[in-house]
């Protein structure tokens, strides 16, 4: 079975501009791979190397050292065929939201008629029927986030990646969009690299979590979260095996916090 996506002993630094400046390594020796239909969670702390992670597989970047696959194959230059949602909604505020939505698919020369049907059927699982021709600034954030989330998803790229896309969202409306991410990714089950700094999203989501060291980013435990699916996002924390993931990944986070306090006042 070809795996999803892989980094096989990736190395990244950014060479600052200045003269004098030293290269920082952003990313050291990281190794991964998701197989095909997985939910994979990314936490650490901040400046750690995860969306460099994601930037890398998208080909926005290229790694310093070490080899990026996409569906088995090498990435080189930029990967259109990956889903890729990020923190900003990204909508164009010309288009209304059923347009935005069928924007990836206009595209990639999809039918106007196929293209209506297949932005329907998410546009309806999101709650979001009845404002198709609403622009973005006459939606809600929570609204905005759902359109792009579809957006992407319409596509029905095998793998998708996400950084911390319910970041600025109130907490009840991001419980809410966890309960409807993982209706629509049980649709066709892409493979997913989910990036969040949330604990309890991160194991309401995920097959398995990755946690990162601080800078530079290193692989420093594989969480698997063997909780049953479909999952209620509601009523998780309720779970006793919650509790242990929760703990063990503060653990981690906790350990990562001390050493890079410990960094500074040496
Ligand atoms: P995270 O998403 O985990 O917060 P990032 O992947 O955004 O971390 O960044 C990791 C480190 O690499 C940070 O120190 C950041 O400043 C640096 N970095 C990221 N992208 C660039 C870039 N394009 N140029 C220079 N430095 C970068
Ligand atoms: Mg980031």
């Amino acid at each position: 079975m070809t795996e999803a996506v892989r980094l096989d002993q990736v190395y990244k630094a950014f060479v600052p501009s200045g003269r004098a400046a030293e290269p920082l390594l952003a990313l050291e020796d990281v190794t991964l791979a998701a197989h095909p239909g997985e939910f994979i969670g990314l936490i650490g702390p901040s400046g750690c190397g995860k969306s460099t992670v994601l930037n890398l597989l998208a080909g926005l970047i290229r790694p310093s050292a070490g080899q990026v696959y996409h569906l088995g194959k090498p990435v080189r230059g930029i990967n259109d065929r990956i889903g890729y949602i990020t923190q900003d909604d990204n909508l164009l505020p010309w288009r209304s939201m059923r347009a935005n939505v069928e924007f990836g698919l206009e595209l990639r020369g999809v039918g106007k008629r196929e293209r209506r049907e297949r932005a329907r059927e998410l546009i309806e699982l999101v709650g979001l029927s009845g404002f198709e021709n609403h622009y973005p600034h006459e939606l809600s954030g929570g609204m905005r986030k759902r359109a792009s989330i579809v957006r992407t998803l319409v596509y029905d790229s095998p793998v998708v990646l996400m950084d911390e896309p319910f970041g600025p969202l109130d907490a009840q409306t991001r419980v809410i969009l966890q309960d409807e991410l993982l209706k629509l990714w049980d649709l066709r089950r892409p493979a997913v690299l989910f990036v969040t700094h949330d604990l309890v999203e991160a194991i309401a989501l995920s097959d398995r979590i990755l946690t990162f060291t601080g800078r530079p980013g290193r692989i420093k435990r594989e969480h698997v979260v063997d909780l049953p699916r479909p999952r209620d996002v509601y009523r998780i924390h309720e779970l006793d095996r919650f509790k242990e993931l929760y703990d063990a990944l503060w653990t981690d986070i906790r350990e990562e916090i001390a050493a890079a306090n410990e960094g500074v006042s040496s």
